[in-house]
Order: C-alpha cells, then sequence, then structure tokens
C-alpha cells in the first residue's frame, strides 16, 4: 500500500464541488484585491476564535512580521522563542533587527517555560509563542513571566487553528497573534495566505495600513508599508474551509487517538500530551533514536515521512550569526535527530492508519 507524507487532495475532494463553485464566483467577480471576500472572512475568522480584529494577510511569515514591527520591536531588542521552532519564527523577529534568544524545548517539545527567565535581559521585549505541532504551550506560565518582566506576548498559531489551552482558544491569549494558512496548515488555502489577529484596534489599524504600501487612504502613504495582501480568491475558498474546520479537526483527532493507542513499539514516542491543552493536531509526530533508519524502513514499505525539522534553526547557514555551534542546545538537537512526522491527513482511510501503525510495531532497527 503506497501512503504518502499528506495527501492534500483527499481534502479537496471532501468538499469540491463547493470549492470549483466559490472559485468561480472569485474568478467572474471582477474584483479580485481587498473586496467583500476578504472583508468576510477576516469578521468570519475573527468571529471563529474569538478575536475582535483579524486583518488579512499574504502570508503567515508576514503576519509574524508585521506582529513585530506593531510592537515597536526592533534593532537592540530581544525576543524568546523556543529552539525547536519553524525558523520562520526566527525570520519573523530578526527581519525585524531584533535578536531571536533560543530556549529549550521540555518534554512536550515545546518551549519550556520553567527556562525563559534565566535568558531575561534588559533587552528582552517579547516572547513568541509557537503552538507547534497543534499543541498549546503553557500559556499559563508564559503570560505569568510576561507580565512579571512587562513583556508582549505573540502567539504564533500557524499549526495551532482552534487548539485550546485551560479553555481558551489559542490566539486570543497573548497581544496578537499569527496565522498561516499555507495549503498543509489546519485551515488551509489553496495557495498562500495568512493572518494578524488582536483585540487591540490600534495594532489591527497599523496592520492593515502596513500591509498595503504604509496606506489608509488610496495614494496617501503614512509609513513605508509591505505588499502583503490576502487576495479575494483565497479568501473565498478559506470561507468554504471555515465552515468545515471543526470536522476536519475532529477528523485528525480521531486518526491521532488511533496512532497515539495502536503504536506499541517500545523504540518509538508518540508525542506526550500536555495537560490543559487539546491539540488540534497538525501532525502527528513520533521520535525514535534510530529515526533515519526508521525513515529508510518506511520508505521501503511505501510509507512517506518528513523531518519537522531536520537542521535546528541555531545550526541553519541563516543563523550562524548568532554565534551558536552543535553541543550549545543539546534538547533541540536531539528533537531534531529523532523526530519524525508519519502520514496524517483528512481523508486517510482505517487501513491506511493500520497499515502505518502494523509497520511501526514490526519495525527492529539493524543499528540496534
Ligand atoms: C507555516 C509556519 C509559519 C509560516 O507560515 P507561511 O504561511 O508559510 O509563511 C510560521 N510559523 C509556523 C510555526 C509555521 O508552521
Amino acid at each position: 500500500m503506497k501512503i504518502a507524507a499528506n495527501n492534500l487532495k483527499r481534502q479537496y475532494d471532501l468538499h469540491a464541488e463547493e470549492y470549483e463553485a466559490k472559485a468561480l464566483e472569485d474568478l467572474r467577480s471582477g474584483w479580485y484585491i481587498l473586496g467583500q471576500e476578504v472583508k468576510t472572512f477576516e469578521k468570519e475568522f475573527a468571529d471563529y476564535i474569538g478575536s475582535k480584529y483579524c486583518v488579512g494577510l499574504a502570508n503567515g511569515l508576514d503576519a509574524l512580521i508585521l506582529a513585530f514591527r506593531i510592537l515597536g520591536i526592533g534593532a537592540g531588542d530581544e525576543v524568546i522563542v523556543c529552539g525547536n521552532a519553524y525558523i520562520a519564527c526566527m525570520m519573523g523577529i530578526s527581519i525585524n533587527g531584533a535578536l531571536p534568544v533560543l530556549v529549550e524545548p521540555d518534554e512536550y517539545a515545546n518551549l519550556d517555560a520553567d527556562r525563559i527567565e534565566e535568558k531575561i535581559t534588559d533587552k528582552t521585549k517579547a516572547i513568541l509563542a509557537v503552538h507547534l505541532y497543534g499543541q498549546s504551550c503553557d500559556m499559563t506560565k508564559i503570560c505569568a513571566v510576561a507580565r512579571k518582566h512587562n513583556l508582549k506576548v505573540v502567539e504564533d498559531c500557524a499549526q495551532s487553528h482552534m487548539t485550546t489551552w485551560e479553555g481558551k482558544v489559542c490566539g486570543t491569549i497573548g497581544d496578537i497573534s499569527c496565522f498561516s494558512f499555507y495549503p498543509t496548515k489546519g485551515l488551509g488555502a489553496f495557495g498562500d495566505a495568512g493572518a494578524l489577529l488582536t483585540d487591540n484596534e490600534e495594532y489591527a489599524e497599523a496592520a492593515k495600513m502596513l500591509r498595503n504600501y504604509g496606506s489608509r487612504v488610496h495614494y496617501e502613504n503614512e509609513v513605508v508599508g509591505v505588499n502583503s495582501r490576502l487576495d479575494e480568491l483565497q479568501a473565498g475558498l478559506l470561507r468554504v474551509k471555515l465552515k468545515y474546520l471543526d470536522d476536519l479537526n475532529a477528523e485528525r483527532c480521531e486518526i491521532a487517538e488511533r496512532y497515539n493507542t495502536g503504536i506499541t513499539n517500545p523504540l518509538i514516542r508518540v508525542l506526550k500530551t500536555r495537560p490543559g491543552s487539546n491539540n488540534t493536531w497538525h501532525q502527528y509526530e513520533i521520535f525514535c533514536d534510530y529515526r533515519d533508519e526508521l525513515a529508510a524502513y518506511l520508505k521501503e514499505k511505501e510509507i512517506g515521512t518528513i523531518i519537522h525539522y531536520p537542521i535546528p534553526p541555531h545550526l541553519s547557514e541563516a543563523y550562524a550569526y548568532l554565534g551558536l555551534h552543535e553541543g550549545d542546545l543539546p534538547l533541540t538537537e536531539k528533537h531534531s535527530r529523532t523526530v519524525l512526522s508519519i502520514p496524517m491527513y483528512n481523508g486517510m482511510t482505517i487501513e491506511e492508519q493500520q497499515y502505518v501503525i502494523d509497520a511501526l510495531n514490526a519495525f527492529v532497527p539493524e543499528a540496534k
């Protein structure tokens, strides 16, 4: 049985007719940028998450870049972020000239809130809480540290559309939250798309101005902005998918539950669930000391896998200037050596899941 690491076509097929009708409607409208679809999506998504304002943007990285810019964070400032987060998280900080300060992950493979304080200096301005893999950070501890040291909290919800922390929806807890609608994300567009959410009217106004060349009124440019607009077609298609997001999340939770109970090979660990967080299972992570051999073995059985992420950001060429070396963040480095994403997508059949489970349970490393 051939099983791809991800299969977006299955999800598309679930509501193909509606997507196609909406695409035609938007193509025929004659209005393609910043029109009614974007406005309506912004209202619907803000209501869905429970935030006052949503500003549609071109992608998730732009949401991060604009979030720190709006908060006035730049050269000379420091922002706390998890060492094993996606490299876009670091870029959202460093493109503004600020310094990403990396904190090791906890047993839930995400920012260890107990290690934040030791990294705080008089330059620290914010904490970027990335809800990795669909699971929330410990927002209670993070917000307590932020309050104590007068720091802003930005949430990266690119992998956590409707994840909750102690009953609160991720994206409504910090000062600003950043969403990506990249096709593989929980709420995925059919191309690039993203959004910035906040309860603060000033921040929302600033984001609207910045995304459109720094202009509120056509051709009156107040600041040097960017072009980062969500387009009408993507907004229309996102509105269709948003109606089904609860169902899509629930289906992935069922798949995860089957994996959680089905995977019994003692050499394979599954992601620990943080008490207080639901997990919307953006993807399904396993951890294995023989990861590369396991991935090769699964490939042999035609099971696709992906490593999120093979090179930790601090060891990438882009961040060589941080001056960090192998051994400086041992937990982050161990994470990237052992982590593996196994197939997990909406529309995955029970037979396919069972095939993956059986293969994993039969794995015996030669290197052992
Ligand atoms: C995908 C992702 C981003 C970037 O989103 P893009 O839309 O691809 O720019 C940022 N942070 C995290 C955690 C992501 O998973």
